[in-house]
């Protein structure tokens, strides 16, 4: 039998106690020395193993199996939420019974228990389309005779209110939100994701950054772009679409694991065929791991690069011309019918993102190689790297490596979080919530300001963001974005405290603190909200490199200093009397949306008008409200799903039943 307590090793764990491990046997110092000296992504990885190894910190590789006891656990637990109305958190529970339930045509009746007691949530939300098609999904299926009455009783009652339902008119609204939130000019021939106004130039200094060839509006929209790869936040798992994020109330099983639901089966078989085929066995292993958005990325990354090509050797004529782009310009490009094209839609695009390697030290070089490590393990016990050709193997294996330790560089700096607002209990616009992560290639082409001319939007249960001007952006301008800080800072004080904390760790050459802990917390590096000691300590730390913006420059006050603008034009006071006033603050803050929508186009009017005086608290205000009725336009997700269920795999009250290891077959793989 295997040592229980490995199935509890966590990526955490394993960080902290190789730390020790070393410390204790005073191996540091040679440690750092060795890994810098080695002259590969994969050669250091395989070295980290090895460490891990002789330390004992390898995971073992758990497989979650559905399983009816805990499918009834859920239930029940779901039931019991249920009648004390906490509806939201029933639904969710159910939603687990479904995941852990095994399929409708087994001897059990757990699915179609799960499915006709969800139905019960449907009919109390009145949402009697999603309530009819899990009760028909019941009727499908044998099912016991005892809850067919009631199902038959619930079922009259959504045909005939339906019958009653008032169509509403929200489809006007929504052509004048989507005509909001689209490109009015052609797409761009080479960057295929952005309007033709832009450009993308190189300079040593700057990078690769992006320009207007043209005069840019307040409220234009500049990029439309899906992401390569997305992961769903572990806090949406029980309530988004896997795939597509949709919210959708009828959400669907993986019908072989634990942990993954879906919209239909489209989602489905496109997530099967482009990654979940290798997840879906270790999916339970990386959940308890508890691996970070960024880890997790850096997998499926690694995954997708592999299947979005016909052969292991497709995938590496596309790397190696990729690493041998001789001209910036055309860095990441691939050829598409005799034209180069730059887009997300292409692994090329995202395998020559940044890593600013050559700024890491080593203690964060080392807590990569940590997770790669692991991570490849995890992987080596599916399918992924296996293969009769052993020359292929070793290929696959040196790719895995590489990738994954190079993308768990590109995605501190690369990354976008996609996050929606959400109401609180009253109905009114709350703060912002995470939601997912991705890799997008064009917008992070984009260089930052703690001042942006462009704002990013993701409409909500998508993950394509629309990016739009809230300056006005002079031809021959840079575009500047908003970068956040995912991976360090919370507040001033903390950083503070947390940055020597760093400082005492790197003097022994290692650090000890690891991502997971301010996973979801997104401080943001914009001159408003922080003073520029804390701004640059962000961009230091997670982006490399010291701001220069306008912002920074002339050292801009926060929101509660900036001054008032002198001499404003009469019209221009008259404007923001009318459209900064209380009264639709108000209506703003109760997420509004027909006012969103009417007071969208006089705020870009009223913000271009003030440019000219910026930084002063109107220009600030209007950008606010600004921003403020493009996150309500592009959806505000209802409290009852901002109460996401904390789980455990396997559940707390039924520790092993049906768990599985994987006997140790990747760290066989990987010795070989
Ligand atoms: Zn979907
Ligand atoms: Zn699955
Ligand atoms: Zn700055």
């Amino acid at each position: 039998m295997f040592p229980l307590e490995h199935i509890n090793l966590t990526i955490d764990f394993i960080y902290k106690h190789i730390l020790e491990h070393l410390t204790n046997d005073r191996k540091i110092r040679r440690v750092s020395h060795e890994l810098m000296n080695l002259n590969s992504n994969e050669k250091k990885v395989l070295y980290v193993y090895e460490i891990l190894k002789e330390y004992d910190l390898i995971p073992l590789v758990i497989k979650e199996d559905k399983c009816p006891q805990k499918s009834d656990h859920y239930r029940n637990l779901g039931n019991t939420l249920y009648q004390r109305k906490h509806l939201s958190m029933a639904w969710q529970h159910y939603n687990l019974a479904l995941m852990y339930a095994p399929l409708p045509h087994t001897p059990c009746d757990c699915y179609v228990l799960a499915l006709a007691n969800r139905s019960a949530v449907l009919a109390a939300w009145k949402k009697y389309e999603e309530c009819l098609s899990d009760i028909e999904t019941v009727f499908q299926h044998s099912y016991p005779d005892s809850i067919r009455d009631k199902l038959l009783k619930r079922k009259k009652i959504c045909e005939d209110a339906l019958k009653e339902q008032p169509t509403s008119n929200s489809e006007d609204e929504d052509k004048l939100i989507d005509d909001i939130f689209s490109l009015k000019v052609p797409k761009h021939e080479k960057y295929i994701d952005a309007s033709s106004k832009l450009t993308v130039k190189y300079t040593p200094e700057l990078g690769r950054h992006v320009l207007a060839n043209e005069d840019i509006e307040v409220g234009e929209v500049l990029v439309q772009e899906d992401p390569f790869v997305q992961v769903l936040l572990k806090s949406q798992y029980t309530i988004s679409c896997a795939k597509c994020f949709s919210r959708t109330y009828n959400l669907k099983p993986c019908p072989y694991c634990v942990v993954t639901m879906y919209c239909n089966e489209d989602c489905r078989t496109k997530a099967w065929d482009q990654y979940h085929r290798y997840e879906c066995p270790i999916v339970a292993c990386l959940y308890k791991a508890n691996f970070t958005k960024l880890e997790l990325l850096a997998l499926r990354t690694t995954i997708l690069a592999k299947t979005g090509h016909t052969s292991t050797n497709a995938l590496l004529k596309t790397l190696s011309e990729a690493d041998s782009c001789p001209n910036m310009e055309d860095l990441g490009c691939q050829e598409v019918e005799g034209k180069k094209i730059y887009s997300s839609k292409y692994y090329s695009s995202i395998h020559t993102l940044a890593t600013n390697v050559s700024k890491r030290d080593i203690s964060d070089i080392f807590q990569k190689c940590v997770s790669a490590a692991v991570l490849m393990h995890i992987l080596a016990v599916t399918n992924f790297i296996r293969t009769e050709d052993d020359e292929e193997r070793k290929k696959l294996k040196s790719f895995v490596a590489d990738n994954m330790l190079r993308h768990l560089m590109t995605g501190p700096t690369n990354m976008h979080g996609i996050s929606t607002n959400v109401e609180n209990d009253e109905g009114s616009f709350e703060e912002e919530y995470g939601i997912a992560s991705g890799a997008y290639a064009f917008l992070s082409l984009i260089n930052h300001s703690c001042a942006p001319n462009v704002v990013r939007y993701t409409k909500l249960g998508t993950s394509c963001i629309t990016l739009i001007a809230i300056r006005p952006i002079k031809k021959g301008s840079q575009l500047f974005d908003n970068y956040g800080c995912f991976e360090l800072v919370r507040d001033e004080e903390q950083m503070t405290s947390r940055l020597i904390v760093e400082l005492e760790a790197s003097e022994i050459g290692l650090r000890i603190v690891h991502a997971t802990e301010y996973d979801d917390v997104e401080q943001k590096a914009h001159h408003a909200v922080n003073s520029r000691q804390t701004r640059q300590a962000i961009l230091l730390s997670q982006y490399k490199f010291s701001c220069i913006c306008e912002a920074c420059v002339d050292d801009w006050p926060k929101y509660y200093q900036l001054p008032s603008a002198p001499n404003l034009p009469g019209e221009v006071i008259q404007m923001i009397n009318k459209h900064l006033g209380a009264e639709v603050i108000k209506c703003l803050q109760k997420a509004d949306k027909k006012r969103a929508l009417k007071e969208f186009k006089p705020l870009c009017k009223l913000a271009t008008a003030l440019e000219p005086f910026v930084p002063c608290k109107e220009a600030a205000d209007c950008q606010e409200m600004l921003k403020q009725c493009l996150q309500i336009l592009a959806g505000v997700l209802p409290f009852d799903f901002t109460k996401a269920i904390d789980f455990d795999i396997p559940p707390a009250v039924l520790p092993t039943q049906n768990c599985r290891f994987y006997t140790g077959e990747g760290a066989l793989d990987l010795s070989r």
